[in-house]
């Protein structure tokens, strides 16, 4: 297969695709760029880009071309005069096309990190739930294995907080599915802390509804 740069002209977005011919090109390009038919756009043969069909072609090496990028870290528009006026290498730009494209290493090492930590903190949060579900119900051994947890961390806020987390769980006498400790912050405008403690609340499935309340009254003696 061949490169092919492909340009919507009315909005100048585009990229590059592999395609077995100019036609196909236009084709997939206009797919990605959903457009209804395939007029209105400029397909160029890359020959130079070839070689990049099975990494992605650096990001770098469109920059230098006139392309422009967003950086997935600081959010900075990646085009030349903005690198320059950041005082950023054009040849430091960190990624290809169609993956995560940084301004620099160090945008992508704080992303990382970020989103370590962010991880890391949603995954703690899930223990202590479980230990939450633990301690409520000292008389049966919960199950949380087989299934899937939930929680959400946004990156943006410092400290980090979680806006909602989910833990499942079987237990004796359920038939339907698992009941779940639901946590969930209702203040969650961009930028809002939580002001206060949020409790986490029980739930369980309607046809489980008896044995569930059975257990809950059980393990309240
Ligand atoms: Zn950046």
């Amino acid at each position: 297969m061949g490169a092919y740069s492909y340009l919507e002209t009315d909005e100048f977005t585009g990229g590059i695709v592999f395609a077995k011919s100019n036609i196909e090109a236009r084709r997939i390009g206009a797919n990605l760029l959903n457009m209804d038919d395939i007029g209105g756009m400029e397909v160029k043969r890359r020959k130079d880009l070839d070689r990049f069909e099975e990494t992605g072609v650096p990001a770098w090496l469109l920059v230098s071309e006139g392309w422009r990028f967003e950086c997935l870290g600081c959010g900075m528009q990646i085009n030349e005069d903005e690198m320059e006026d950041a005082g950023l290498p054009v040849t430091g730009i960190v990624g290809v096309e169609h993956g995560h494209i940084y301004c620099c290493h160090v945008c992508r090492m704080q992303r990382m990190a970020e989103y370590a930590a962010c991880k890391a903190f949603g995954e703690a949060f899930l223990d202590m739930l479980k230990g939450v579900v633990t301690a409520r119900f000292p008389d049966i051994e919960p199950c949380f294995g087989e299934y899937r947890h939930h929680v959400y961390v946004p990156t943006w806020c410092s400290p980090y907080v979680v806006q909602q987390a989910k833990v499942h769980f079987s237990f004796p006498g359920m038939k339907i599915g698992p009941a779940s400790l639901v946590y969930q912050h209702q203040a969650n405008a961009h930028g809002s802390r939580i002001t206060g403690p949020v409790k986490p609340e029980f739930y369980c499935c309607n046809g489980d509804r008896e044995a569930f309340e059975a257990l809950a009254g059980r393990s309240d003696q």
